[in-house]
């Protein structure tokens, strides 16, 4: 017995994990701060969504309902679905988790793509499983390189379809021909945090897909267009037999009760909803032309965020600019860690800060 360990010691793997570092938030020394790393709403939520919020304080002794059902039918009402085929989460983080602890034994596969949302990859190994990563070609997902990538040992692929940090899509077609290319006990994972943005005939959330076969699921997020990021709310849709494998293995009070009560009044609000489509759809195109005027090369986006890529210059280079747009008070994120050394990602903002980040990009490509 002397070869066991003298103190607790995590499964293989789990120490393997580059916790995920989420976007800076302070500019140390700067009064005012525009916090454009993390793609949240400039618009806030919903004003119905915070007064529900408000009302679900005066019962805070009151365990939650623990199948969420007020906000599965509010969601089930706006998007048409079925509430039995949907399961809400504590955002959508911890229901992509629970798809890789559900799906995945040690030793299995799951596919993800070269600049793929980092979340993939912890749950993926926290599951015990191997993360599979497969190339992109030009910031955009390869289906063909995903369908060359499956094993025998592959459960699942994850595809984040509007992409982050890329703000690329996988036109509908494409996300078909890989669905149908996959074996029918591999589960593809489409992650559609940003979906209410894309505006593309081309492009399919996966509802769809998901109503027609037994290996595609669809993940959506309350933390971007709905503003709620810091009530944690997400939601799948999903097969009956995964609704239910799920169910069996995620905590019985996931959502809290305020969440659960704000997210509902949120997704009912499809004005404020649309409204935040058209603002965002009007700025994306804005900040892309005026960047791209500048002289940066822009990744064409369909979400509410866009990726920079920097000149190969010395002074001019991600780092730079990233040091000099914090000292102004712009916090954008560096996406190093996704494979983009000489980029940033900017959310957009106000129009008070997406008119401050280019006036600074501007001063800082002209100074010396
Ligand atoms: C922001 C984001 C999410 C949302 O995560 P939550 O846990 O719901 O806040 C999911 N996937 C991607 C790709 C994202 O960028």
């Amino acid at each position: 017995m002397s070869s066991l360990p003298n103190a607790p010691t995590p499964r293989p793997g789990i120490l393997d994990i580059a916790a995920y570092v989420p976007g800076k938030e302070h500019a140390p020394g700067v009064a005012k701060v525009y916090k454009l790393s993390s793609n949240e709403t400039p618009l806030g939520a919903s004003p119905r969504s915070i007064e529900a919020f408000r009302q679900a304080a005066g019962q805070l002794e009151r365990y939650p309902d623990g199948q969420a059902l007020e906000l599965r039918h509010a969601i089930a009402d706006v998007y048409a679905l079925n509430p039995a085929n949907l399961m809400c989460g504590n955002g959508s983080d911890e229901l992509l988790g629970l798809l890789a602890h559900t799906y995945l034994a040690p030793g299995d596969e799951a596919i993800i793509t070269e600049h793929g949302f980092l979340v993939y990859k912890i749950q993926i190994m926290a599951a015990g499983g191997t993360p599979v990563t497969v190339k992109e070609r030009d910031c955009r997902v390869d289906v063909d390189a995903i369908l060359a990538a499956v094993t025998d040992k592959t459960k699942l692929v994850f595809l984040a379809n509007p992409a982050n940090p890329t703000g690329t899509f996988v036109p509908v077609e494409d996300v078909r021909r890989l669905q149908t290319g996959l074996p029918k006990h591999v589960l593809l994972v489409l992650d559609a945090a940003y979906a209410e943005y894309v505006r593309r005939n081309d492009y399919e959330a996966g509802i769809e897909l998901v109503s027609s076969n037994q290996n595609v699921v669809m993940t959506r997020t309350f933390s971007k267009i709905y503003g709620l990021a810091a009530l944690r709310i997400g939601w799948i849709y999903a097969p009956a037999a995964i609704i239910d494998a799920l169910n069996r293995s995620r905590g019985p009070f996931n959502l809290n009760a305020p969440a659960i009560a704000a997210g509902a009044a949120a997704v009912r609000d499809t004005a404020f909803t649309a409204a935040a489509i058209d603002f965002n759809a009007e700025w994306v195109g804005r900040v892309t032309e005026a960047l791209t005027a500048l002289g940066l090369e822009v990744t064409p986006s369909v979400a509410n965020f866009v990726l920079i890529h920097f000149p190969e210059v010395e002074g001019k280079r991600a780092a730079d600019a990233d040091a000099f747009l914090t000292s102004r008070g712009f916090i954008l994120r560096a996406v190093r860690g996704y494979g983009f050394p000489n980029a940033l990602r900017l959310t957009i903002g106000t129009p008070e800060a997406n008119e401050g980040v280019l006036a600074a990009l501007s001063e800082f490509l002209r100074k010396d």
